[in-house]
């Protein structure tokens, strides 16, 4: 498991202004409300696009059966281009749940089970065969996105879990 350093710029942006006050020296002071910034994730061929708010839960890579089987599954599809590491395990960027937005494209989204009883979901942009994310039926606060599919590097996870 490679976990992401803590390094990189905070995920927040000023949003807009709330309040302008002055300070007992008579310098302005604006005060803004935040917002959580948020990452592109795009299929290979851009038709699929979503975002991730702020930072991720975790970063991790995955050598389980289930992944190495469904990559590799995916992987041989007509035009799909890699999205694992060298040694077989595939890096995702563990994002909650709530914190993912879809831009556009979610049409081409394509649902894949390695097995039916599966509560694993594998979405696979259609357009390009990409593999985005993995959701799960189970109820989990999390989904797990291939980190190949961001176009910029994403936020480093908080250190503590207050963040
Ligand atoms: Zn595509
Ligand atoms: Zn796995």
């Amino acid at each position: 498991m490679a976990v992401l350093t803590n390094v990189g710029p905070a995920p927040y942006a000023p949003e807009r202004t709330v309040a302008e006050i002055e300070d007992s020296e008579g310098n302005r002071i604006v005060i803004s409300s935040m917002r959580l910034v948020g990452t592109s994730i795009r299929c290979a061929c851009g038709a699929v696009g979503i975002e991730a708010l702020g930072r991720p839960i975790v970063g991790v890579v995955c050598y389980c059966d289930d992944c190495q089987t469904a990559g590799q599954r995916i992987e041989r599809m007509p035009g799909a281009s890699p999205f694992r590491g060298n040694d077989g395990g595939t890096p995702l960027i563990v994002y909650r749940r709530d914190r993912i937005r879809d831009l556009h494209g979610r049409d081409h989204l394509q649902q894949m089970k390695q097995l039916n009883s599966s509560a694993t979901n594998r979405w696979v942009a259609r357009c390009c065969n990409g593999a985005m994310m993995m959701d799960f039926d189970d109820g989990k606060h999390w989904v797990d996105i291939y980190q190949a599919r961001f176009e910029s590097d994403p936020p480093p996870p908080p250190v503590s879990s207050s963040d």
